[in-house]
């Protein structure tokens, strides 16, 4: 499948990828960027480790640049190898303070951006991307879950968040927030800032409909 032939909708272009008002533009501008946020960890599963190397291989495959963390530990570095062995982009975004813990993928394998700290790496992370692909991890990957989710509700982005729901990771999370808008914390309407999938496939697919990619 060519790269550089996506085509993004108004409706969800606030990141790299602006739409093109001139349709034969679209035929130049860059891939659309899906962020993966995930385990630094390989976790329990052999299952997990192979999400995120089918979802890096799907976004290459698919002609979708990838932004992560910036390391190669756990299912983050599975996720980007597969993405820049497949041909993806992969853009890395890494705190100065982390780069001994968080260790970086070879130079020819990313593009790595150094920050002075995690509320910048989040900031690159946010504006850089088009999409939002979550799949098990730990309070990190929580945390950034929770980050484009309440930003979601505020309204400052559009961009589609979907969940990898691998082996029933995220499961315990859905009585959490059923009960969160049962006892009037947030609106019903929070069910609609996020779709859950069971594979990195079915992921893909999802955000090929939401982003309008064309092959
Ligand atoms: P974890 O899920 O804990 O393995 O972490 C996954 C990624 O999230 C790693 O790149 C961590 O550096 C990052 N991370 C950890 N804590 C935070 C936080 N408070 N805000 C944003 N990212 C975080």
């Amino acid at each position: 499948m060519a790269r550089g032939t996506c085509r993004v909708s108004g409706r969800f272009c606030l990141g790299t990828a602006a739409a093109p008002r001139n349709p034969d533009a679209a035929m130049e501008k860059k891939s659309a960027a899906i962020c993966v946020f995930c385990g630094s960890s390989p976790g329990a599963r052999p299952s997990y480790a192979a999400a995120a190397k089918r979802l890096g291989t799907l976004i290459g495959e698919l002609g979708y640049d990838m932004v992560f963390g910036g390391g190669k530990n756990g299912l983050m570095g599975e996720a980007a190898m597969a993405a820049h062995a497949a041909g993806a982009k992969v853009l890395g975004v890494l705190p100065e303070f982390l780069k001994k813990i968080e260790i970086p993928l070879a130079p020819e394998s990313e593009e790595l951006i150094v920050v002075p700290d995690m509320q910048v790496r989040k900031q690159i992370m946010l504006g850089r991307s088009d999409a939002f692909v979550i799949l098990p991890g730990g309070l990190g990957t929580l945390d950034e879950l929770f980050e484009v989710l309440s930003i979601s509700q505020l309204r400052a982005h559009d961009k589609p968040i979907v969940i990898v729901d691998t082996d029933g990771f995220f499961e315990p999370l859905w009585p959490l927030l059923a009960r969160i808008v049962r006892e009037g914390f947030a609106l019903r309407s929070i069910e609609s800032f996020y779709h859950v999938v069971k594979t990195p496939d079915e992921a893909l697919d999802k955000l090929d409909a939401l982003l309008g990619h064309a092959t």
